[in-house]
């Protein structure tokens, strides 16, 4: 078989650890040194990564149900820029608000502020963390409420994109506001890079979401990051594959999904296809997964959101033989069965 795709549930740790890494494919044939990156981290005498690489996203994570009660930090992060943080965190912060939590999403990309944007609440900015840190308004006022649904928040951080106004410590503070006021999920959409943007965006997070696209500067960049992200005892770390192309992969011209996870080392969390309504739904302010009729990447972000909450446990094959390609692409995306 050319290479069996799944999304993260079927890969066990007996599985993915008696498997040895599929054939070489298409561009990473030249990816050198890259292709070894999980393989350095795994050989570093760490803690717990060991663990992590070989537990699927979909296993019961005993301290995940633990903390469950109270609230999740997930920074969502990628070193490299344009791969979707932004997109991802709008999706994924939309679909878990739905789903009846309680959620804000924090934009620590000062510079480059859009997640109101793809939100659609831009016109709603009137204070932003800055002024909760100097003391002229409460968090309350500088939370801008989703009026589609009202359990998810979002906290801009600047205005005048000031980033030097930004520390470690008040992001870590403002954080800690957030949690007080029983939010259950905070995500932080991450600025690109590795330098003090990233730094301070990661202070108030204890788990990680790193986003790539199945491209060698992507990976070495995902791979990069997720090797900082455990220097910083983030160690809670999911991957999201995004702008996957099934027909690139069944032509060798793109890696699959898995070949990227095995190469990160990083559980699953979810494989986002190619969708010109990712376009559409970022000019219109309208997270995909709020379309009546769900595209395929709406889908996937869904079921991504699923699995951060513990909702969804399930095997996609691509290599089950009877099935036109389509069919198998849809059901790699949407998790039927
Ligand atoms: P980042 O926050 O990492 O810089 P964005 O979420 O802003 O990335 O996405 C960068 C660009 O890629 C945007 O123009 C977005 O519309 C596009 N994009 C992201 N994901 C997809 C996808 N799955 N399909 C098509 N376009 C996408
Ligand atoms: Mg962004």
């Amino acid at each position: 078989a050319p290479f069996a795709a799944s999304e993260g549930g079927m890969m066990t740790a007996t599985s993915l650890a008696a498997r040895p890494c599929p054939a070489i494919i298409g561009r990473r044939a030249h990816t050198g040194s890259n292709a070894s990156c999980s393989a350095k981290r795994a050989a570093r005498p760490r803690c717990r990564r060991a663990s992590l690489r070989v537990r699927a996203a979909d296993d019961p994570d005993p301290e995940q149900v633990a903390t469950d009660e109270g609230c999740r930090t997930i920074v969502i992060t990628s070193g490299k820029g344009g791969v979707g943080k932004t997109t991802t965190s709008a999706n994924l912060g939309m679909s878990i608000a739905r789903l009846g939590y309680k959620v804000c999403l924090v934009d620590a990309d000062i510079g480059l502020r859009n997640l109101d944007l793809l939100l659609g609440l831009e016109n709603r900015v009137m204070y932003t963390a800055m002024e909760v840190l100097e003391g002229e308004c409460r968090m309350e006022q500088a939370l801008i409420r989703d009026k589609r649904w009202r359990s998810l928040a979002l906290l801009p951080i600047s205005k005048n994109r000031q980033k030097y106004n930004v520390t470690k410590d008040s992001m870590s503070l403002l954080i800690d506001i957030l949690k007080d006021m029983n939010f259950q999920y905070i995500f932080i959409d991450c600025p690109a890079g590795i330098d003090v943007g990233f730094i301070n965006a990661i202070a108030g997070a204890n788990e990680a979401i790193v986003v790539t696209t199945p491209e060698i500067t992507a990976i070495r960049d995902a791979d990069r990051v997720a090797g900082l992200l455990e220097a910083n005892d983030i160690y809670d770390v999911k991957l999201i594959v995004n702008r996957v192309r099934a027909d690139m992969i069944k032509k060798n011209d793109m890696m699959s999904v898995k070949d990227v996870q095995e190469m990160l080392g990083v559980p699953l969390l979810g494989a986002i296809p190619e969708d010109t309504e990712v376009i559409v739904s970022t000019n219109r302010g309208e997270p995909l997964v709020l379309k009546k009729k769900l595209t395929l990447a709406g889908i996937a972000y869904e079921n991504a959101a699923r699995r951060v909450v513990g909702k969804q446990d399930f095997l996609i094959d691509l290599e089950q033989p009877k099935k036109g390609l389509l069919q198998r692409t849809k059901e790699f995306f949407t998790g039927s069965d």
